[in-house]
């Protein structure tokens, strides 16, 4: 289940108003969005139930962020938690069926969940934190590297998958980002222009690559700071035999955070 391009349009335009008008110079900040529509909000220490929840109970909403799961408030991982729940809250439909009781509160994970209402939640959240009329205009003539996503990931304060997620969609370079763990492609996603779109193995085994950067650490542990060069065929299924050495960049980034390990491959074309 993918989001259609016209709700996607929908979503980011929604969230970018609440962003301007809350937060039309600075950072966006869940919290001062939630203080003026009279959401109140708990952090707390909720295991693993949930990254966060939102109730309704005769008018009134209450959003539950766990912070467990994310180090603090100002947590990359918190704020995205918080736009998330804002998320079922601005999205009428959302928060028709909170209101109406037909959904349950349902609680939200990060980033997992294929389930269509917390894709759109996930995607509002994306978007307000990363307003893409901001984000376009700190792209402008930019050339791709690793170093613009750690720019904007700074200045929006997101996660490393968050920005690399948005930069895909709304980046002035096309990218695929590939997400592994233990060998196994978790995910992939691509700029709709990024010229191949089928990952080596995923409709099989799902295994990484052999030749790519992210398979010498699965095999090896050898990890690579540097961005380093692989082919089209080292990567991609459906390579004509012209384009097999066609160059592109992967960068790894390897991750242990919260206890489980991944690393999300960066691939690109100069
Ligand atoms: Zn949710």
């Amino acid at each position: 289940m993918v989001l259609s391009k016209s709700r996607k349009n929908y979503l980011s335009d929604l969230a970018e108003q609440v962003a301007e008008e809350y937060c039309p110079k600075n950072l966006v900040v869940p919290r001062l969005i939630s203080d003026d529509q009279s959401i109140t909000y708990s952090f707390g220490d909720y295991k693993d139930a949930f990254d966060g929840l939102i109730e309704h109970d005769s008018g009134e909403f209450h959003i539950y962020i766990n912070l467990d799961k994310a180090k603090n408030e100002y947590s990359p991982r918190a704020r995205f938690t918080f736009a998330h729940e804002l998320g079922h809250y601005y999205i009428d439909e959302h928060r028709n069926a909170l209101k109406s009781g037909r959904t349950p509160s349902h609680p939200s994970h990060n980033f997992k969940s294929k389930n269509p209402v917390e894709l759109e939640a996930d995607y509002f959240a994306a978007s307000l934190l990363m307003p893409k009329s901001r984000v376009k205009s700190d792209c402008f003539k930019r050339k791709f590297g690793m170093e613009v996503i750690e720019e904007l990931r700074m200045k929006y304060q997101v996660s490393t998958t968050a920005t690399l997620l948005r930069f895909a969609d709304i980046g002035n370079h096309p990218i695929m980002v590939v997400c592994s763990r233990a060998g196994k492609i978790e995910w992939g996603i691509c700029s709709d222009d990024f010229p191949f779109k089928l990952i080596k193995g995923i409709k099989s085994e799902r295994k990484v690559p052999l030749y790519s950067i992210a398979n010498e650490y699965w095999q090896s542990k050898r990890e690579y700071n540097e961005v380093s060069e692989v082919t089209a065929g080292d990567w991609f299924e459906n390579v004509w035999n012209e384009d097999y050495d066609r160059k592109f960049y992967e960068k790894c980034i390897y991750s242990e955070k919260f206890g489980y390990g991944f690393i999300l491959s960066v691939i690109w074309e100069d």
